[in-house]
């Protein structure tokens, strides 16, 4: 099972990912990782992608790209893959269906997960994360984190007005994917404002049935 999740920053999509992961057993791509990864390594991509990430930005298309091409050479993404995250311009979209189609590959569906923007800028601010375990987590949780006691962090680009920004490049760059997946006849759009046990009822019912 090959699949893409759409949504804006916030949508759940990371959420949702983790789930179909231990469900299906497949690959989880995420360029949003993969270019935190590189940013914390210091490596010289990780350089250059740091500062369109912490302004809210879009990493060049053609480092994401890039990423993508070396990640699906990877042997573990024969088995499916979740692209989370990307493509997030039709440039990357056409690059991804050339890749794929060079590999004798396609995507299945392509999930668009629908939050209101201000639910998102709300979710957003207050979400958390580990350092240590990695955890996702809100505000609400406290200080520190409830599995190992270390001190929760927000995301450098999880601020208010980094926040409006990513939703705007969203509007802007990605949303339009929504039709481009919708004229290919595998777009399933569900609503991402409910209980993530519901939206992933959904999500499940989506794979399950295709
Ligand atoms: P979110 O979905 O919450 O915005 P991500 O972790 O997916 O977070 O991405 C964080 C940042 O990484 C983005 O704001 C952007 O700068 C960069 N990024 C991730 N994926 C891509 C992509 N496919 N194309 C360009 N930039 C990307
Ligand atoms: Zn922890």
């Amino acid at each position: 099972m090959n699949i893409i999740l759409l949504g804006a920053p916030g949508s759940g999509k990371g959420t949702q990912a983790a789930k179909l992961v231990e469900f299906f057993n497949i690959a989880h791509i995420s360029t949003g990782d993969m270019l935190r990864a590189a940013v914390s390594a210091g490596t010289p991509l990780g350089l250059e992608a740091k500062s369109f990430m912490d302004a809210g930005n879009l990493v060049p298309d053609e480092v994401v790209i890039g990423l993508i091409k070396d990640r699906m050479g990877d042997e573990d993404t024969n088995k499916g893959f979740i692209l989370d995250g990307f493509p997030r311009t039709t440039s990357q979209a056409i690059a991804l269906d050339e890749q794929l189609a060079e590999l004798a590959r396609s995507i299945d569906v392509a999930i668009a997960i629908d939050v209101d923007p201000e639910v998102i800028v709300q979710r957003v601010c207050t979400r958390r994360f580990c350092p240590t375990c990695g955890r996702i987590t809100t505000a609400s949780e406290g200080d520190t984190c409830l599995m190992c006691g270390c001190k929760l962090e927000t995301r450098a680009d999880d601020k208010e007005d980094v926040v409006r920004k990513r939703l705007e490049v969203y509007e802007q760059n990605t949303a339009p994917l929504i039709d481009y997946y919708r004229g290919k006849g595998i777009l399933h759009p569900i609503d991402g404002d409910r209980s993530i046990d519901e939206v992933w009822a959904d999500v499940q019912k989506i794979v399950t049935e295709d």
